[in-house]
């Protein structure tokens, strides 16, 4: 049986989640506008928000079969997505389309890859959706206790054939390759949750939606060594030091092109 956390109770205390670190891996600079300084964003990105109103209705999925045993009707499965777009569309800052018909198309890529969904995916049993988790973390070098806990949230947790599994869904525009997958931290973090959770050993999977012209499903499994999460954990508590410290440097890639905080920091020195 799963313990009830709450993740807004778990969020109260000072903490740190799995997209903080990836960002301030991206980008230092991004990490300090979007978590420090609270540098109002010029737009929101288009596949962030996608991202999110899928993982909203494959939840609303999940739920379902966990309380009713069977599937939602693809209508409602549909309705749970596009309700969520809409609100998102509504909302003050907006979605950086390049044309206004991208509003539409995004719409229609989303109902395509749900379309595609509910017709493949199959009825395990489900023991959590959505499931919290805190992680206190330990410097493997140092043996130091970093005060933010790592908190976030499971996706999916199903009985599988010989133990728990963790699935993550994700959407993308190319299917994963396998060293893309080896190099994914996702997977340790989730090994690491599971054991906090008293879940003991568990498989790891991620479902993979793909946006291509003819949307597909990817299931890929995942294995993690104590090794990689050991090297997670070092990496994590390394960018906690470097935070901590105030290191807050521009690391310019292709990811500024999108970068909601471009204008402030092009514009400051
Ligand atoms: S524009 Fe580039 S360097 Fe500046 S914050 Fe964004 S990602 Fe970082």
């Amino acid at each position: 049986m799963l313990e009830a956390l709450k993740l807004s109770e778990l969020r109260e205390e000072l903490h740190v989640s799995y997209s903080q670190i990836r960002t301030y891996l991206m980008c230092p600079m991004k990490y300090y506008h979007q978590y420090v300084a609270g540098t109002e964003a010029s737009h929101r990105p288009t596949a962030l928000v996608f991202g999110s109103a899928i993982h909203h209705a494959l939840a609303h999925y999940y739920r379902n079969l966990q309380v009713a045993g069977e599937k939602i009707q693809e209508g409602d499965l549909l309705e749970m997505y596009t309700d969520y777009l809409d609100e998102e569309l509504d909302r003050p800052i907006p979605l950086l389309f390049d044309d206004p018909d991208d509003e539409g198309k995004l719409k229609d890529k989303g109902v395509a890859l749900l379309q595609m969904f509910h017709e493949k995916a199959d009825c395990p049993t489900v023991l959590a959706v959505e499931q919290p988790f805190a992680i206190e973390l330990v410097d493997p070098t140092t043996c130091e206790v970093m005060e933010p806990k790592l908190v976030g949230a499971i996706d999916l947790i199903i009985e599988g054939s010989k133990r728990p599994e963790i699935v993550e869904h994700k959407t993308t525009s190319k299917r994963y390759s396998r060293w893309q997958l080896d190099l994914e931290m996702q997977p340790s973090v989730y090994k690491l949750a599971a054991q906090e959770l008293g879940l003991g050993e568990t498989d790891v999977r991620y479902q993979l939606l793909v946006k291509t012209k003819s949307p597909s499903l990817q299931q890929c499994s995942i294995k993690r060594s104590s090794q990689q999460i050991q090297e997670m954990t070092e990496t994590f508590c390394q960018v906690l030091s470097a935070i901590e410290a105030g290191h807050f440097y521009r690391n310019r890639s292709w990811a500024c092109q999108d970068c909601p905080f471009r204008h402030a920091c092009d514009g400051c020195s």
